[in-house]
C-alpha cells in the first residue's frame, strides 16, 4: 500500500529524518512514537509530499513524485497537527477534502460524499457551525471528515488525540479503527501516548533522533526499548491481552 525508503530529509544543517523505510498493508494502524524532535511530523509531512525528502515513496506501487498534486491527494489524506483557526463553516471545511475530485465547482456526487461522511462521524448537527466555534474533539472529528471525503487509501494523522481528553480519545480510536477497517485504508498515525499505541496499533514504528530505533507489533513496547529511547523507567504491564505503560 505504501512503502518508504531510505527517507532523508535536513533542515539546514539539521538532518530531522536519517534513513527511514517501513511498509504498510491494506487496513492496518501503525503508530509512529518517539519523543519531540524524533522526526515524527517531519515523517508524515514527507509522506504527504509537504516536505521533499531524499529518498524514495511508493504508493500502490508507483512513486509518490509520479503522481500529479491532485493524484496524489487522492492516494493521500493528510491531516496536520491543530493550527488553522478558521472561519469556514464545518460542511464548507469537509467539502474541500473533495476538491482533488472535481474540476471547477462541486457537483451533486460531492455534496452526497459530505453528507454521507458528516453522518458518519456525526456532525450532522454540526454542519453550519464555523471550525473556529468548535471543541478541540469536534475540531479533529471535521479533520478526519475532510480526510474521508478525500477517498484516501492511505490517512496520515499528526497528534490526532493531542487536545482530547480521555473520553474523546477513546471514541476517537474506536471511530478511527472502526473506518479505517471498513474502508479498507490504511493509517499513518503520531502520537506520543504509548498506552494509545500499545491499545490501537496493527504496527508501530519507534523514532529517536530522525532514525527507526525499533518497529514490529506491540512487543517492542518493552521497558529497556522506551528506556532507550525517553530515557524513562516505566513498567510495561500485560492485562487482558492489552499492555499498559506506567512510568515508575
Ligand atoms: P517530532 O514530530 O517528533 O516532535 P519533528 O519532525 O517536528 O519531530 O522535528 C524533528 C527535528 O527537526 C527536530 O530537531 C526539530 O527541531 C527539527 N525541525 C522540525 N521542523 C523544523 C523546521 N521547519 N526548521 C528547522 N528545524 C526543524
Amino acid at each position: 500500500m505504501i512503502e518508504a525508503k531510505e527517507l532523508r530529509v535536513s533542515y539546514g544543517k539539521r538532518r530531522a529524518l536519517d534513513g527511514v523505510s517501513f511498509s504498510l498493508r491494506e487496513g492496518e494502524m501503525l503508530f509512529v512514537i518517539g519523543p519531540n524532535g524524533s522526526g515524527k511530523t517531519t515523517l508524515l509531512k514527507s509522506l504527504a509530499r509537504v516536505l521533499r525528502a531524499e529518498g524514495a515513496i511508493y504508493v500502490d506501487g508507483k512513486s509518490a513524485f509520479e503522481f500529479s498534486r491532485d493524484e496524489y491527494a487522492k492516494m493521500v489524506g493528510y491531516v496536520p497537527q491543530r493550527g488553522e483557526i478558521s472561519h469556514l463553516t464545518v460542511f464548507d471545511a469537509v467539502l474541500l477534502g473533495r476538491k482533488p475530485h472535481f474540476k471547477w465547482r462541486a457537483e451533486k456526487e460531492d455534496f452526497r460524499i459530505v453528507e454521507k461522511v458528516l453522518e458518519i462521524l456525526n456532525l450532522n448537527g454540526l454542519a453550519t457551525k464555523k471550525l473556529n466555534e468548535l471543541s478541540g474533539g469536534e475540531f479533529q472529528r471535521v479533520m478526519i471528515a475532510r480526510a474521508l471525503a478525500q477517498q484516501p487509501k492511505i490517512l496520515l494523522l499528526d497528534e490526532p488525540t493531542n487536545n482530547l481528553d480521555i473520553n474523546n480519545q477513546v471514541a476517537f480510536m474506536k471511530l478511527l479503527k472502526r473506518i479505517i477497517k471498513k474502508e479498507k485504508i490504511s493509517a499513518i498515525i503520531t502520537t506520543h501516548d504509548l498506552n494509545i499505541a500499545s491499545n490501537y496499533a496493527d504496527r508501530i514504528v519507534m523514532m529517536k533522533s530522525g532514525k527507526i530505533y525499533a518497529s514490529g507489533g506491540i512487543e517492542i513496547l518493552t521497558e529497556e526499548n522506551i528506556k532507550a529511547v525517553y530515557g524513562v523507567e516505566v513498567d510495561v504491564i500485560k492485562l487482558n491481552g492489552k499492555v499498559i505503560i506506567l512510568p515508575k
